[in-house]
């Protein structure tokens, strides 16, 4: 095809550390209750058998510092932080003991989500997208090369909404580790280098409005930040 009707949509990216060139984002997978007492806040059962998925646009990446508009459709857009899982290389059915060769970096994100839609929709058993794919809904701070980041594990991930710690666990809690839910994507999918995966976010998530400040991290990665403004 040698010329399209209107501009295709721009690429999204994110930096990485020590790199003048930026992470361009393919695809991005979230996963659901993969820290069991998040997910008993929020009242369902962890599956331990293997972890769930849902995603959002690339178009929802939004860079660390920003500020987002409150968005429309809810009244009640809550928070939640997470281990982003940058891919660098293409991984279909892969052992776990393969999986960590096609990460590149790792970086904080933010999986911010119209909670009050979501629940609404798992009540009526449809789908989470107007809850989790919102636009500007996927926060991501500058990447750090996998190589450079020590062993997952006793790294501590916290929040804190206006200087309040809200979320406060360490990545051992994860219930499904990183090579485990990278096995388990490539059995579903032809994982490709640009592919990001939230891990999901441990117990502690809340409500923010307007003039919020969000501060988060994960020992040894930049932390993450996001200012909530007034709707549009
Ligand atoms: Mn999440």
């Amino acid at each position: 095809m040698s010329a399209y009707l209107f501009p295709p949509a721009p690429v999204q990216a994110v930096a990485v550390q020590g790199e003048t060139a930026a992470f361009p984002v393919n695809r991005i997978f979230c996963v659901g209750r993969n820290y069991a007492a998040h997910a008993a806040e929020m009242g369902v059962e962890v599956d331990r058998e293997a972890p769930f998925y849902f995603t959002k646009s690339p178009h929802a990446v939004m860079a660390s510092g920003g500020t987002l508009p409150y968005p429309p459709g809810t009244g009640n857009f809550h928070y939640e932080m997470e281990l982003v899982v940058a891919l660098g290389a293409p991984a279909f059915r892969v052992g776990a003991d393969q999986a960590m060769t096609a990460v590149y970096a790792y970086g904080c994100g933010l999986d911010m989500t119209r909670r009050d839609l979501q629940l609404k929709a798992r009540e009526k058993q449809r789908p989470w997208d107007l809850g989790k794919d919102v636009e500007g809904s996927a926060v991501l701070a500058p990447l750090k090369k996998a190589g450079a980041m020590a062993p997952l594990g006793p790294q501590r991930i916290w929040l804190s909404v206006n200087g309040d710690v809200k979320q406060d666990a360490h990545l051992s809690d994860l219930i499904h580790s990183v090579p485990e839910i990278i096995a388990d994507l490539s059995t579903f999918y032809h994982l490709q280098p640009g592919d990001i995966i939230m891990t999901g976010t441990p117990a502690g998530v809340g409500p923010v409005g307007p003039g919020d400040v969000i501060e988060g991290g994960i020992d040894g990665l930049e932390p993450i930040a996001l200012t909530i403004g007034a709707p549009e």
